[in-house]
């Protein structure tokens, strides 16, 4: 599903947060400095410390436990350079060697139509890409994830779903690049800004869709029995106008022990789904505490209010892209054989372009997404008042989730805030709610 998603963004706007839970932005809160919580003071008149909390749940992680979450967060990074790395020499590759023309070749004998012709180049190159970044893409998503005990499929099972995205994202890529190519032919000087425009309505399309139509291909959901963890979801779904007549489990165990949760959907499509692993794993308050987190981001409408952003941030890409094609290819199309840009053969060149803008945009989308994950954990704790099983719930993945990043690092690479980040809120809000009955009598901090 990450590399359905990758593909699609990459190859348009191709991008990704991460896909789960990656939404939206109101005006008022651009990319900004992430608030270094920790080091606010704490809340005037209370009698509860947050920061020795903070600290106290963080020591509950063993340092061995944070060694390996820290390697393979660091090894995380590495890999998406050498992905885009890979990518740049699978672009090499066809130009210098002119592969790319004889591609373009072999669509123009096939077909005279121009569209016909650069969807067949499209399909090409994306089988290519497929192939050749095979090993990549089994070494992270199986072997290396089996090595760190975060995956359940078995070998048959991983290149079933490998298959399916990978045709997901060829179909999808086809139609998208086929559709910029029209733009090209019919209006050559600004396509970019129409693209920009087309890759902003097919983000949001797969955004409506997804969880309707492409998630089962993946997983089965079952509605959530009733009992009292339904009747609580349906309880903070109804204060905070979130419809509550569809909640589902899905079996995400198949691929995996970690927890998530998601309200997704629009127009009578909104569904509350969890994990079967947060069932599996987590008390009643921690799956609220996290369900009332996922209710914000639909609440604050992150998903429609992140596209303008997403479109910014694709505009200068596509830009960028159209500038840089012209000049390499005044340079360097004898050589490649290429010609102007309606030329699918220069596919590559753009690809290659686009990867390059995509991997320099990362802290730009990554703080876009931190924005609206801090503001969806204030939502979250405002609504549910479980600030200790919020707090808890990052540590449960804490095997995989350095939860300590340099503030450097968590600018760069984390589309969510740190744990650490996460717990400090959740205990400044606890400083800040101390004197209210439920929290006084609730759930004890370490
Ligand atoms: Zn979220």
């Amino acid at each position: 599903m990450k590399k359905f998603c990758l593909t699609i963004l990459l190859m348009l706007c191709a991008l990704a947060f991460g896909q789960a839970c990656a939404q939206a932005l109101p005006p008022k809160a651009a990319p900004t400095v992430p608030v270094a919580v920790s080091t606010l003071a704490p809340p005037a008149n209370s009698t509860f410390n947050a920061q020795q909390a903070t600290k106290a749940y963080l020591a509950e992680v063993s340092p061995a436990e944070r060694a390996k979450a820290a390697a393979f967060a660091s090894g995380n990074h590495w890999l998406m350079l050498a992905d885009a790395l890979a990518g740049l020499a699978i672009a090499a590759l066809l130009l210098f060697t002119r592969l790319s023309a004889r591609m373009r070749d072999l669509a123009t004998r096939l077909t005279r139509s121009p569209s016909l012709q650069s969807a067949i180049y499209a399909l090409e190159f994306l089988a290519i890409v497929t192939i050749l970044t095979f090993p990549l893409s089994f070494y992270e998503d199986f072997v290396r994830r089996h090595a760190y005990g975060i995956s359940n499929l078995s070998l048959n099972q991983w290149l079933g779903e490998f298959a399916l995205s990978s045709g997901l994202g060829l179909v999808g890529g086809v139609i998208f690049i086929t559709v910029v190519y029209g733009l090209i032919r019919a209006t050559p000087r600004f396509w970019w800004a129409w693209s920009t425009v087309i890759a902003v309505c097919f983000l949001a399309f797969v955004t409506l869709i997804g969880p309707v139509y492409i998630l089962p291909l993946f997983n089965t959901s079952v509605p959530l029995k009733p009992g009292p963890l339904r009747s609580a979801i349906v309880q903070l779904a109804d204060a905070n106008g979130v419809p509550s007549d569809r909640i589902f489990v899905v079996n995400t165990s198949k691929q995996s022990d970690l927890l998530n949760a998601n309200v997704s959907g629009l127009f009578g499509t909104t569904r509350i789904s969890l994990d079967d692993t947060l069932l599996k794993r987590c008390t009643t308050r921690e799956i609220i505490a996290v369900v009332a987190h996922e209710m914000g981001h639909y609440v604050l409408d992150h998903s429609l209010m992140i596209l303008p952003w997403l479109g910014l941030i694709l505009l200068i890409g596509f830009g960028f892209v159209a500038v840089s094609y012209g000049g390499l290819v005044r340079l360097l199309g004898r050589l490649w054989d290429l010609r102007e840009i309606v030329d699918p053969a220069g596919l590559p060149l753009l690809y290659a372009l686009f990867l390059v803008y995509m991997l320099l945009a990362t802290p730009a989308l990554n703080t876009l997404s931190r924005t609206i994950e801090a503001q969806a954990d204030i939502f979250g704790l405002n609504a549910a008042r479980q600030p200790d099983a919020f707090a808890k719930f990052f540590l449960l993945d804490a095997g995989v989730d350095d939860l300590t990043p340099s503030p450097l690092e968590e600018f760069l690479f984390w589309n969510h805030p740190s744990a650490a980040q996460r717990i400090a809120v959740a205990m400044r809000w606890k400083a800040a709610h101390i004197h209210d009955p439920d929290i006084a009598n609730g759930p004890a901090s370490p």
